[in-house]
């Protein structure tokens, strides 16, 4: 656990107890501060109660009494569509708010450090997609490399959870835009931008609010090094904005889709291979056409974010190539979980939203997909142009008949339940076939989320099998 710095004594407010709130409560207290612990759900005031805190009501008057911050969890609105009534009051009282990860950054670097021949970094990741495989991604090689290392954030782990860096470490944060948006310090070494699509509008008052969300990682904290992802015009903006010029690099450009050798610092993945090029030379390059952990154009992305990261960090080229080989892929997202008569079943229910739907249908030439669940505005109409790879698709959920509507021509049936879509596609799948779950909505009509959806999928799959 890391202590919060700074409160000792003084009365801290947490809104939200989920596993990031409690950790947060844990750590405050750890550093001397009152937590003052609030949640709208009496169960997990109960947990919070079990675990020795007594829960104060946040929304009663005179709650914010003597309190010095208000720390609030990320799935809690604080300003649009509306904020949270016990935001809003902090706000209208100008209480400080801010986010579990705020306070890491001002409590991370302990007076320990000193004495360290290598002062620990934080390498943190944004973008819309691709954030938890790069930045498990980056986890592994520095593994492989033999780094002592760290990985919390969004991925699972709360980041006040984490053990005290040793002399050398390097913490991986994998970061959400809920969480960049409110964090009011927020000081990586290297930070990472993978990507931009648009995901959360309603939580940013649009494009423009969720880009601006992002970039705090970038324009607050003034990292050493900039990744960013430049197949976007948000990213060309931000790699710009960073950058002094073309040949500085503190920035180091990323892309899947474009040649990036004209100057400065970047790496390219095209046609399966990644480059990297410094100067106008390249320096670098690593087939990744036999990489099975990270397969498509999206994940060749990944590798070359998690690429530059710990080029960044100083580990070589090959130490790199030897870790992306050994990169098992993270579960739900293009993971391949049976392999039958030349069939392969792939489990893509982290593709909850058109973007990443769009990347799994491109990583596959033919595919038995099986879509639908809770469908996002526009349903699946931005995925007609890519269809072509889509031998037959079975939707199950709440939208299956809006996006059947949307298929037009592509052969389709509707299966309701990933019971019978699993038991139909691999019924008609013939060898060469994908059999593909990349849902392009979200999970909750039929599961309680993306992780248990696919979960189902893939005892699905074994049970046919015989696995
Ligand atoms: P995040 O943590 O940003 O949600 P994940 O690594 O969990 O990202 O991947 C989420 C979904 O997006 C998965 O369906 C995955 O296959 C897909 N995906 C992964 N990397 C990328 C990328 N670079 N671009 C677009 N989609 C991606």
């Amino acid at each position: 656990m890391i202590p919060v710095l700074g409160f000792d004594g003084a009365k801290v407010a947490v809104l939200g107890l989920g596993r990031s709130g409690l950790a947060t409560a844990r750590a405050l207290a750890a550093g001397g501060a009152i937590p003052l612990l609030w949640d709208d759900s009496p169960e997990a005031r109960a947990k919070a109660e079990a675990e020795g805190f007594a829960p104060t009501d946040l929304t009663r008057n005179g709650a914010f009494d003597g309190v010095a911050a208000l720390v609030v969890s990320p799935g809690i609105p604080s300003l649009y569509p509306t904020p949270n009534p016990v935001i809003d009051r902090a706000l209208e009282l100008g209480i400080p708010v801010d986010n579990d990860i705020g306070l890491f950054f001002r409590s991370f670097a302990a007076q320990g450090f000193a004495d360290f021949d290598t002062p620990p970094r934080i390498v943190a990741v944004t973008g819309s997609n691709g954030k938890s495989t790069t930045t498990a991604l980056i986890h592994h090689i520095l593994q492989v490399a033999g780094r002592p290392t760290q990985m919390a954030g969004n991925i699972g782990r709360g980041v006040m959870d984490i053990d005290p860096p040793v002399d050398g470490e390097v913490v991986v944060l994998e970061l959400s835009s809920y969480q960049t948006e409110l964090a009011r310090a927020l000081t990586p070494d290297v930070a990472v931008f993978t990507n931009l699509s648009p995901d959360h509008l309603d939580r940013h008052g649009g494009m423009g609010g969720y880009f601006a969300a992002k970039r705090r990682l970038f324009t607050e904290g003034g990292p050493d090094r900039a990744v960013i992802g430049v197949d976007e015009l948000e990213g060309r903006f931000l790699a710009n904005q960073m950058g002094q010029g073309p040949n500085d690099d503190r920035v180091i450009r990323i892309s899947s889709a474009q040649k990036l050798d004209g100057f400065g610092w970047a790496v390219f993945a095209r046609k399966g291979f990644l480059s990297e090029w410094r100067k106008g030379r390249q320096v670098a390059s690593i087939d990744l056409r036999e990489v099975s952990g990270l397969p498509g154009a999206h994940n060749h992305q990944n590798a070359c974010a998690a690429y530059a990261a710990t080029r960044a960090l100083g580990i070589g080229p090959k130490q790199i190539e030897e870790a992306l080989r050994s990169f098992k892929g993270l579960p739900h997202r293009s993971q391949l979980v049976g392999e039958k008569g030349g069939v392969r079943f792939i489990n893509d229910s982290k593709a909850t939203n058109v973007d990443s739907a769009a990347k799994a249908l491109q990583a596959f030439p033919k595919i038995r997909w099986i879509a639908g669940g809770m469908g996002k505005e526009g349903g699946i109409a931005a995925l007609k142009p890519l269809l072509g790879s889509v031998v037959k698709a079975y939707l199950i959920g709440h939208s299956a008949r809006d996006f059947a509507l949307q298929l037009g021509q592509t052969p389709h049936e509707i299966c309701e339940t990933m019971e019978r879509a699993v038991a139909r596609a691999a019924a008609e799948a013939e060898a060469g076939e994908v059999v593909l779950l990349a849902p392009a909505a979200a999970s909750f009509d039929q599961y309680p989320n993306f992780e248990k959806r696919g979960e189902d999928f893939t005892a699905r799959v074994k049970a046919l099998l015989g696995a």
